[in-house]
């Protein structure tokens, strides 16, 4: 059977799978991320292909790696959490498995899978906001991933949502993703518990002996615990002027919200909704964009790149 293979390289592992024409993985392998070197990390690439490829007709192999990747789509020109400067990803992983190789960011992989075959599937321009550590994403405009001049397009967890707020870990204040991530909800969630333990009392109860974690606040939240309702009402707000000062410059018909996070459901999307239609410039003249949930997970990565690389 034909297919092409997707492949998620992470800072800790890489999972590959064999995707059929209908975005379905056939089989799925997973090897830990060598962290040796950049030759060590394409080598695995490699090893990972060549199990699948045993029982099927690869057509071409699609990797999404976390960094920026150059326009060509070869080249990882920088990744924040692996040893690749300037690396020939596509021509080091081609050599080693014969076949024909695509590189793109992970972020832009795992959003073009939702909009291929997700949460997205039935629209033409899409924003998908992957809220976990921190904020990543990829924008598709009129059917199109957008890449933009160097193929850096996408880091829209670095757009200013709030000037002088938290400090990003890039060094700007107010970075949507250190106003409204995973991160930063824990960091609201530990900072209330601070304040007030009577308040807090609920997460702090699950915490224990340890600090609280961003399953807490969402254990909690789902309790109806006002303390943690108040947590997640926080990133939300940001998340909805994030939000819509992407639409005005956009204009999809559909967010998609990703992640970690958003496997908390309706707890964030419905106050990021609010938040939102309460931001949108020119709201009595136009339909708001959706705002949903994904729904292919951790997998949307594998799929994505696997279809940006069928011709
Ligand atoms: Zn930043």
């Amino acid at each position: 059977m034909r297919v092409n293979i997707g492949v998620d390289v992470g800072g800790t592992k890489i999972a590959a799978g064999a995707v059929d024409d209908n975005g379905e993985i056939l089989a799925l392998v997973r090897k830990p991320t060598p962290a040796s070197s950049s030759d060590a990390v394409a080598d695995t690439i490699g090893e990972c292909v060549k199990e699948l490829a045993g029982s099927y007709d690869v057509e071409a192999i699609g990797i999404g790696a976390a960094g920026f990747v150059d326009r060509e789509r070869t080249t990882v020109v920088f990744a924040p959490n692996l040893a690749w400067r300037n690396e020939p990803l596509a021509e080091k992983v081609s050599q080693a498995t014969g076949h024909r190789v695509v590189v793109e960011n992970d972020a832009n992989a795992a959003a073009w899978g939702e909009f291929k075959y997700g949460a997205a599937s039935e629209h033409s321009s899409a924003v998908v906001v992957t809220v976990g550590t921190g904020i990543g994403g990829g924008i598709i405009v009129d059917g199109a991933l957008l890449r933009g001049a160097g193929g850096f397009a996408g880091e829209i967890g670095h757009i200013v949502v709030n000037p002088g707020g938290q400090r990003c870990g890039c060094g700007v204040l107010g970075c949507w993703e250190a106003q409204a991530s995973g991160t930063a909800l824990v960091r609201i969630a530990r900072q209330l518990a601070a304040d007030s333990p009577v308040y807090g009392a609920r997460m702090l109860k699950l915490a224990g002996d340890r600090e609280i974690t961003g399953l807490d606040v969402t254990r909690a939240a789902q309790a109806d615990d006002p303390a943690a309702l108040e947590c997640f009402a926080e990133i939300a707000e940001w998340i909805g002027i994030g939000m819509a000062t992407l639409s005005a410059a956009i204009d999809p018909d559909v967010f998609v919200l990703a992640g970690g996070v958003s496997e908390s459901g309706d707890l964030l999307a419905v106050p990021a909704r609010a938040s939102f239609e309460k931001s949108l410039t020119a709201k009595e003249f136009r339909p708001a964009p959706l705002v949903k949930i994904a729904t292919l997970g951790n997998n949307a990565g594998i799929i994505g790149a696997a279809d940006l690389a069928r011709r």
